[in-house]
């Protein structure tokens, strides 16, 4: 099947998966690869499928989704390895258009130095690029990438694509413990980002099994200081940690608003007295989130921040 879906995307909405490589044919090797290693390390394009195929899968799964009344917020490329890799990607985008749909793409970047890619890459409404690293020493321990690449010439070709492109572009950095996660790194990731001005930058964290053991998220303290970090030089900063609840929907119900907002924003003392007054309640439903283990009190630079605890991270 290469259309898998419609699913919940904390980022997209309802979106219908477009699985348009198979596994796991990429540009990079992750530590925190939730499909494991790569098994095919490459970086010359070429056509895996007929675009004509990719077209009808998809728009079967959408007559489908019609018929039982499921909406669909966005076509998604987000497949078995890198989707830039497929040599039809612009055609097939253009096609899926037809359907009338916003279309998305998750890449890692890494052939966006390519004019071509970055050809196909305009026609979507969409686009993820991930930043995990600005060092090139970083960047191989993290993304272990095909040994022809050059971090430069990535970094290069996604300024040069976020200067041209209309459509909604932004950024996906993944913190793995002890690589990437220092504060010097971190601010050099926030320089690179506060060029390339994405419409959101996304910290992210591993949540499922990654294709190496020991690729860890942070704990929870230096996840808090990597997002006030990036922030101070980025403006529409996100977490993205694995939490897929109705973020930032008004329930009515204090503490899930309370735990969906913080787990995207940690919030500062004053912002969360503010809102607690808001709702009519007070610290006591605070206290009795930190008592069941849901929510985190922390301190940075003197100031206090509570953040949601993460469901999923490991001993
Ligand atoms: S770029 Fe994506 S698919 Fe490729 S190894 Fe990294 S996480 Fe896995």
């Amino acid at each position: 099947m290469i259309a898998f879906g419609p699913v919940p995307s904390r980022r997209l909405g309802r979106s219908l998966g477009i699985n348009n490589i198979p596994p796991k044919v990429c540009t990079y090797s992750c530590v925190y690869c939730q499909l494991g290693r790569t098994i095919e390390m490459q970086v010359e394009p070429r056509a895996f499928y007929e675009p004509q195929e990719i077209w009808q899968d998809v728009q079967h799964k959408v007559e489908k989704a019609k018929e039982v009344r499921e909406t669909i917020d966005y076509l998604t490329f987000v497949p078995d390895g890198e989707p830039t890799l497929d040599v039809n990607l612009g055609y097939e985008i253009e096609l899926l258009k037809s359907l009338g749909l916003r279309v998305a793409v998750i890449t890692n970047g890494s052939l966006i130095w390519r004019e071509d890619v970055r050809e196909d890459l305009r026609g979507a409404d969409w686009v993820s690029l991930k930043v995990d690293s600005t060092q090139e020493e970083v960047w191989r321990r993290i993304n272990r990438p095909h040994r022809t690449l050059q971090l430069a010439s990535i970094l290069d070709g996604m300024l040069e694509f976020a200067g041209v492109y209309s459509g909604e572009l932004v950024t996906e950095t993944m913190l793995v413990e002890g690589i990437n996660d220092s504060d010097e790194h971190l601010g050099e990731v926030a320089d690179f980002l506060a060029r390339l001005r994405p419409a959101r930058a996304y910290l992210s964290i591993p949540t499922r099994p990654p294709a190496e053991e020991w690729a860890r998220p942070p704990s929870e303290q230096a996840i808090n200081r990597a997002y006030q970090i990036v922030s101070e030089r980025v403006d529409q900063m996100e977490y993205l940690i694995g939490y897929e609840g109705n973020a930032f929907a008004f329930t009515g119900n204090v503490e899930e608003d309370l735990l969906s907002i913080t787990a995207v924003h940690p919030m500062r003392e004053e912002a969360l007295s503010e809102f607690l007054m808001r709702a009519g309640a007070d610290w006591p439903v605070v206290q009795g989130l930190i008592a069941r283990g849901q929510l985190i009190e922390m301190e940075y630079e003197g100031r206090k921040f509570y953040m949601r605890k993460l469901r999923s991270r490991r001993a």
